[in-house]
């Protein structure tokens, strides 16, 4: 693109803009960041700024933005949050003695998978970073065939980095989805792989992808961290995606992630499987309808005091615990901290505590500020507060391991005045007594200003000019000034500078004299705060990783005591978590319903599973009886409790369980491309393919995406595989009340159904899960009580009655659940509308072999003659 009419700088723009192209790049131009070209076009109208162009009457103007330097970071936090890059090119020499074109690098890349803090970055959430590598398998066992995956994850910002290998593409999807990575490097070949990309992303996740060169993800770069022998030895594919991760920070920040010390393979702690289902249709941390993270879960328990915690709190949730003794361990300490009353000697101290994580990672990379600094001090200075209330409360093991961190605190605190400016540049930071030549230095200058402010009074007296005034500005420095009224009274010793409509500006050599020295000593005086902040800022990045465990210690303090505020405010209990097959909820809530619904008083509930007898609940009763409710409150009760926190219940009995699966009304995922019915069915697939007797199933309705008698037959089917092979404990809401005669075949099937009342033609929510089946559906009332017009409700009985008298056969058992084949077939002859059936059905009935037809066969010929009655 640069050709000879280009002005140097220009061609050094194109030259830097070619090595950066998938950034926008914002280049140094005096007091500004220009954007230039297609850059100019896309950010011009992103951050909402004036388009120009440069050499404008020439014939190839070139388009134009810019953003005035010392405010630019809410246009890079802009820009980041609308998933682009931003590449930061400075002048890397001095304007005034460069000859040429000043010399310009780009010093960091600002990417949305790697922010340090500062705006743009949620304080309370990970800001994930992630590497993908693709592999055929190994030839040896255990891997089954198909495609092995790696995965890096890190997060520049805290120094989390952590590593897994997948079989399958469905697994990396689910561990993508459960940490929500806000940018995933591929290598260039996968980068149009289309089946990859599409499983990865989903509307509302939308992660930023960047290719790298194959040659990046080379395990070799991780090689000199903590637990990275072990991972490039049994974990390769994903060794590689950790290198390219290494690789692009480096790259990026143009420094060494010195804070990230260790590395660590994420699945080697056995937690609790969460896929994206489970967590959307759990409402963990979004609601199901538009999204909001208001009244979610994490909203809900989220009584954190510190970002860390906040974190903390999020990775609790995301990966619950399945060892019932670490389980325990937490609900101890919550219990501790309960019965010690200091539930409110905490957060006051906690909340004094900055991100220490975020500060740690900023001191590492060489870009924390003296705020920063100081934010780290007086967070340290709350430590010991925090440590002994802790240990009046019994926990001495939860604070054993916390350093006091005491003498990083001296050293800050001996160093850097407790007020700081933002800017590091401008001096001020340091204080008196660190360095004397810093403190002759300012001798010197105040000395000078003094010296000025004593020529002014002099000059005063000696001209009888009473207005006169010394002052400065960055042009001419020090000056005199003089109101043209006493024009004739100036010195002849006077030298003029400038004239202004009122006033002349004058200086003299005295003048000139004393401005050198201040302003020299003003220059050097800036120059040495910032290279003693900066050495100590250095000495401290040696620290960093004491202060990333004191951190760590102190975000699971607060989380605990979270769990303990929320326990009481609440009144949740303490559960009892075991290896053994029973769920037992005495009195269980849902811990958002019962909260949001201020008209009507929340009926706890009591659900009893368990891997024998009470295996599959089926669940009836009307629509907005509050089958989802006591669905979900038992699945949210176990989530809880695997996390170690106390449950909304009077009692709660939780067998460990290794994955809980969801599949929830009408889940409408149109924008994927797939039909209801076919997500409706996937999910049902994984369900059963996927489910171990360990598990919790919740199947809040299923076939309704089809005809009747195909959603009974489904339904009726997958209940009866979940009991007889998968075992799994499971909770089966449904509104065919035909599947209520399972429980008479199957022994683990019970039945319940929600509690509803029938009076005067309305029904009354009663909210109380009792045993037994309905064979009612209510819905006529239901659809009475939302204002249906009155004649279509009353018709709706007339026809209802018409079919139900054709519903049942000759003993009164309902026929669609009636057993096999034959059976089955007669109720086609049933005339459901009052007509006889045409002759071409009898002889079809007539030409069947029933006695080798499975009974969803059975049904599904049913089905194909009724639409043709
Ligand atoms: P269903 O799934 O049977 O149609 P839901 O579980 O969606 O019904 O419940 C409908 C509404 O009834 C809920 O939004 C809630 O406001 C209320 N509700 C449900 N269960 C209870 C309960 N145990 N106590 C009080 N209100 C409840
Ligand atoms: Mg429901």
């Amino acid at each position: 693109m640069a050709s000879d009419s280009m002005t140097p700088m220009v061609k050094q723009y194109l030259r830097i803009k070619d090595i950066y192209n998938d950034a926008i790049l914002m280049y140094r131009v005096g007091d500004f960041y220009e954007m230039f070209f297609e850059d100019a076009e896309i950010a011009s109208k992103l951050l909402d700024i004036t388009l120009t162009s440069r050499n404008k009457n020439e014939e190839n103007p070139i388009p134009l933005c810019g953003v005035p330097y010392h405010s630019v970071e809410p246009y890079i936090a802009k820009l980041l949050s609308l998933g682009r890059k931003v590449a930061i090119c400075d002048q890397v020499e001095d304007p005034m003695t460069a000859v040429g074109v000043v010399k310009r690098e780009v010093t960091r890349v600002v990417t949305p998978g790697i922010i340090l803090g500062g705006e743009g970055i949620e304080a309370g959430s990970h800001n994930f970073l992630a590497a993908i590598t693709a592999d055929l398998p190994p030839p040896t066992p255990p891997y089954k065939g198909g495609r092995h995956f790696g995965l890096a994850i890190a997060d520049v910002s805290t120094g989390h980095f952590s590593v897994a290998e997948f079989d399958t593409l469905e697994l990396l999807a689910e561990e993508i989805a459960r940490l929500e990575p806000k940018e995933i490097l591929l290598p260039k070949r996968l980068t149009n792989d289309e089946n990859l990309l599409s499983k990865i992303s989903r509307p509302g996740f939308e992660p930023l992808f960047t290719s790298l060169d194959e040659s990046r993800f080379a395990p070799q770069s991780i090689e000199g961290l903590d637990g990275a022998a072990q991972i490039v030895a049994t974990l390769p594919a994903a060794a590689r995606a950790a290198g390219a991760i290494w690789f692009y920070i480096k790259d990026t920040q143009k420094s060494e992630p010195r804070h990230i010390k260790r590395i660590e393979s994420f699945l080697a702690a056995k937690t609790m499987r969460l896929d994206d289902a489970t967590k959307r249709n759990l409402e963990l941390f979004r609601q199901m309808i538009d999204g909001s993270p208001k009244k979610t879960l994490i909203d809900l328990m989220d009584r954190t005091s510190t970002a860390m915690g906040g974190r903390k709190l999020k990775e609790f949730m995301l990966y619950p615990l399945m060892d019932a003794g670490q389980i325990a361990k937490r609900l101890d300490a919550v219990e501790a901290i309960l019965q010690s009353g200091l539930i409110s000697d905490l957060p006051p101290h906690l909340s004094k505590v900055y991100d220490l994580e975020r500060i740690a990672s900023r001191i590492a990379m060489g870009t924390a500020s003296a705020r920063d600094m100081v934010g780290l001090k007086d967070s340290i200075n709350e430590i010991p507060e925090i440590k002994s209330v802790i240990e009046v409360s019994g926990l001495k093991s939860q604070v054993s391991g916390l350093d006091p961190l005491t003498d990083i605190s001296a050293r800050i605190e001996k160093v850097i005045v407790d007020e700081p400016p933002l800017s590091l540049r401008d001096g001020r930071i340091i204080k008196n007594g660190v360095s004397p030549e810093l403190d002759g230095l300012r001798d010197v200058s105040t000395g000078g200003k003094d010296s000025i402010a004593r020529i002014e009074a002099r000059e005063r007296e000696r001209t009888g000019i009473g207005s006169l005034k010394v002052k400065y500005n960055k042009i001419f420095g020090y000056y005199i000034e003089i109101t043209h009224t006493h024009k004739d009274k100036v010195p002849p010793d006077y030298i003029r500078k400038q004239t202004l409509v009122n006033a002349e500006r004058y200086i003299t050599p005295e003048l000139k004299d004393f401005e050198d020295k201040v302003l020299s000593a003003d220059d050097r005086i800036r120059t040495l705060e910032y290279d003693i902040f900066s050495k100590l800022r250095e000495e401290i990045a040696g620290e960093v990783e004491r202060i990333g465990k004191a951190a760590d210690v102190l975000a699971t303090i607060d989380v605990l005591t979270s769990f303990a505020i929320a326990a009481s405010e609440y009144k949740y209990t303490r559960p009892v978590v075991n290896d053994g097959a029973e769920i037992r909820i005495i009195e269980g809530r849902h811990p958002i319903v019962e909260r949001i619904n201020p008209i009507e008083r929340f009926v706890p509930n009591d659900v009893h599973l368990d891997g024998e007898a009470n295996r599959l609940i089926i669940i009836t009763g009307p629509n907005m009886a509050g089958k989802s409710t006591v669905m979900r409150q038992t699945a949210l009760i176990v989530l809880m409790a695997q996390m170690g926190s106390f449950v909304p219940a009077k009692e709660a009995v939780i067998g460990v369980v290794d994955r809980i699966f969801t599949r929830i009304g009408a889940s409408d995922a149109l924008s994927l491309g797939q039909s209801t019915f076919m997500v409706e069915m996937r999910e049902a697939a994984t369900i059963l393919n996927e489910a171990t007797p360990r598990s919790l199933i919740v199947i809040d309705e299923i076939g309704r995406g089809t005809s009747t008698f195909d959603g009974l037959s489904i339904a009726w089917a997958i209940a009866e595989d979940l009991h007889d092979r998968v075992k799994a404990r499971t909770l089966f809401a449904t509104h065919y009340h035909e599947l209520t005669e399972l429980a008479l075949t199957k022994e683990g099937i019970k039945n319940f159904n929600i509690a509803v009342k029938e009076w005067n033609g309305q029904i009354i929510f009663l909210r109380k899960l009792v045993p037994g089946g309905t064979s009612r559906s209510y819905g006529i009332q239901v659809a009475s009580l939302a204002g249906l017009p009155e004649a279509v409700i009353a018709r709706s009985h007339e026809v209802l009655k018409n079919l139900e008298a054709g519903e049942l056969d000759e003993i009164g058992k309902p026929r669609l659940a009636s057993h096999a084949g034959t059976t089955a077939l007669n109720a086609a002859q049933l005339n459901l509308f009052c007509k006889p059936p045409s002759s071409e059905i009898t002889e079809k009935l007539h030409t069947i072999d029933t006695s080798t037809l499975t009974p969803i066969e059975a049904l599904n010929i049913l089905h194909e003659l009724k639409q043709k009655i």
